[in-house]
């Protein structure tokens, strides 16, 4: 595929496309792969280039005015090609159905669709995340998946069911997650040009501020460039989505698609934290509680295993969603850490050789896990605990304003005031005691849980951080008084411009959100195809679009 990089760049330029994405990372990859092979001319804009740099890091800047926030932005979201997937940690499954769903006990939920309508585009997601099955995971059909048979200490239905994630592997690091930069130039064909070191400012619009005409792009040299296209996709993450059109308020007071005041708003992220601290580290624990390891037609996948709220105790006790899992500590002189850094730096090569073998039954079993029992590797740990994770209630007042400090372009920078709230701590606590009750009732080491969860106190001070999961800021509805983006992505009243990413989900669930962007990307594509091209859903549906 051409690439196009900015900083080498001359002079001032004028770009030309028929669809310009704004983004590289996991949304902008996936909807540039499955425009690649049509007639569509298309240029993926890339603010960042393929190393890191703190410079275009430092574009990423926020001032935080609610909910304390991780405030080194490098730890929450990257720029450079391939997004965050530079650094994410490739856990991923499908929402759940009642995530969908309007409940009447949280205000502004529900999607436009549920969970069947995006099934076919979460089963094509399986391809750019590098997962066995795309579907069918994440509940009890895992069993039949992994071929093995489903234990018989249960939890009770009513209350928690269990929820399995599957991590993401790359196509050929196969001991990595899969990072959406790193293949790129190769997965594009000749109809699609990237083009790196181009931050767009702007988003311009025909003079009655209805159709999308223009980009203003600066270079790492403050040069001015524009792209000129009638169909632009805005892919750049969940915080800055919303920047984006907050700060393209050259022709409509408030920014684009802000008619009703709603860009910016119902931030969500997912609250998580530590919640209970196992009295000892327990080998059955362990064994039942971590990661397995299952073959497909396509190689071998890692899958976690935890619980998720059942949805009727959501409905009963009006609840948000959450799920639960145990997480294992990591001493720094274990075997295997010690094995991977090995093989992939040098540096450190004497004491990761004496690591290894001075934990010789530590390492066998690893090797008996990797090859016979299809099971995670054992690492050396300090520590067992139980982590939860949760879903928010939609909120306005959660919300992404513009600040009035600037970067180094004179663009404002997002005023961020994230909020948390009562039904979250609450869920929280009532998950952590379903969990630590369930493993005592199967005669299982039980976890000694935080004290605010038995004193039925909110989240204490410095706990449950942002966790890079920023969603909600152009939510998804199908009437513009709700609504940034209607059901198709496109922005209400802006013909052209649309957003595909989490700052278009309604709701967040309890569960990682970038399989769920992927699908929504693949479902874009297709909207697009169809609209551009005139093309229908049944010649879509056997095309990959991918030429790698
Ligand atoms: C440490 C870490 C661990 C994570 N672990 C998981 C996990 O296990 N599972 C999971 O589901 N999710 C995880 N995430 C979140 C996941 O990475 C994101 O959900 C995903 O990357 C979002 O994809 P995106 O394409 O919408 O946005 P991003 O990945 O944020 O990509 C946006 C792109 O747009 C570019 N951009 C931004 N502004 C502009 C502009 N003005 N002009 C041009 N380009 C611009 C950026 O440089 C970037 O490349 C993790 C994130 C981090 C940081």
């Amino acid at each position: 595929m051409p690439h196009l990089d900015l900083q080498a760049s001359e002079s001032a330029s004028t770009l030309a496309c028929d669809v310009c994405i704004i983004g590289t990372g996991p949304a902008g990859c996936t909807l540039a792969r499955e425009l690649s092979g049509t007639a569509l001319r298309v240029l993926l804009l890339e603010s960042g280039g393929f190393d890191r740099q703190e410079r275009a890091d430092a574009l990423n800047e926020i001032e935080s005015v609610g909910r304390s926030r991780v405030l080194n932005q490098w730890q929450v979201r990257n720029r450079i090609v391939g997004g965050s997937s530079h650094t994410w940690t490739g856990r991923c499954a499908p929402f759940d159905e009642i995530d969908f769903e309007h409940r009447d006990w949280l205000p502004h939920t529900g999607w436009p669709f549920g969970l069947d309508h995006l099934t076919p585009f979460l089963d094509r997601s399986r391809e750019y995340l590098g997962l066995g099955v795309g579907t069918g995971f994440s509940d009890d059909r895992f069993w039949k998946l992994a071929g093995q048979t489903q234990p018989a200490k249960r939890p009770d239905p009513d209350y928690l069911r269990p929820f399995f994630w599957q991590l993401s592997r790359d196509e050929v690091s196969r001991r990595d997650f899969m990072r959406f930069g790193r293949h790129l130039l190769r997965q594009l064909g000749a109809n699609v040009t990237l083009v790196t070191h181009a931050t767009v400012l702007r988003i311009h619009t025909d003079d009655a501020g209805l159709r999308v005409s223009s980009l203003e792009v600066i270079d790492p040299q403050g040069r001015r460039h524009t792209v000129r296209s009638s169909t632009v996709v805005v892919c750049a993450g969940g915080i800055e989505n919303a920047r984006l059109l907050l700060a393209s308020d050259q022709r409509i007071p408030g920014g684009l698609g802000n008619a009703n005041d709603l860009v910016g708003r119902f931030l969500m992220d997912h609250p998580r934290d530590t919640v209970g601290v196992f009295p000892r580290v327990s080998r059955p624990l362990r064994k039942h509680f971590l990661s397995y390891r299952v073959k497909s037609a396509t190689g071998e996948n890692r899958y976690l295993r935890g619980f998720r709220l059942s949805p009727e105790l959501q409905k009963a006790e009006h609840l948000v969603n959450c799920s639960a899992f145990v997480r294992e500590i990591i001493a720094p002189d274990d075997p295997w850490n010690a094995f991977t850094r090995l093989l992939n730096d040098r540096s450190t090569a004497r004491r990761d050789a004496l690591t290894i073998t001075s934990h010789p039954r530590l390492f066998a079993r690893g090797l008996y896990n990797y090859f016979l029992a299809r099971k995670g590797t054992p690492h050396k740990l300090t520590q067992l605990e139980l982590v939860c994770m949760c879903e928010q209630t939609p909120d306005p007042n959660s919300r992404i304003r513009l600040s009035n400090q600037t970067d180094r372009w004179g663009k404002r920078i997002s005023q961020i005031d994230w909020r948390t709230h009562e039904v979250e701590a609450r869920t929280i606590r009532r998950m952590a005691t379903l969990v630590a009750a369930h493993f005592s009732s199967i005669g299982e080491v039980a976890p000694r849980l935080e004290e605010w969860i038995g004193k039925g106190e909110p989240f204490p001070p410095n706990t449950f951080p942002d966790v890079a999961h920023p969603m909600g800021t152009t939510r998804m509805a199908d009437n513009a008084r709700n609504g940034v983006v209607d059901r198709h992505g496109e922005v209400h009243g802006i013909q052209g411009l649309y957003i595909s990413g989490s700052s278009t989900f309604p709701t967040g669930g309890h569960c990682n959100p970038t399989q769920m962007i992927v699908a929504l990307s693949i479902r874009l594509a297709d909207t697009l195809k169809q609209r551009l091209l005139d093309v229908l859903p049944a010649e879509i549906e056997g095309a990959t679009g991918t030429t790698g």
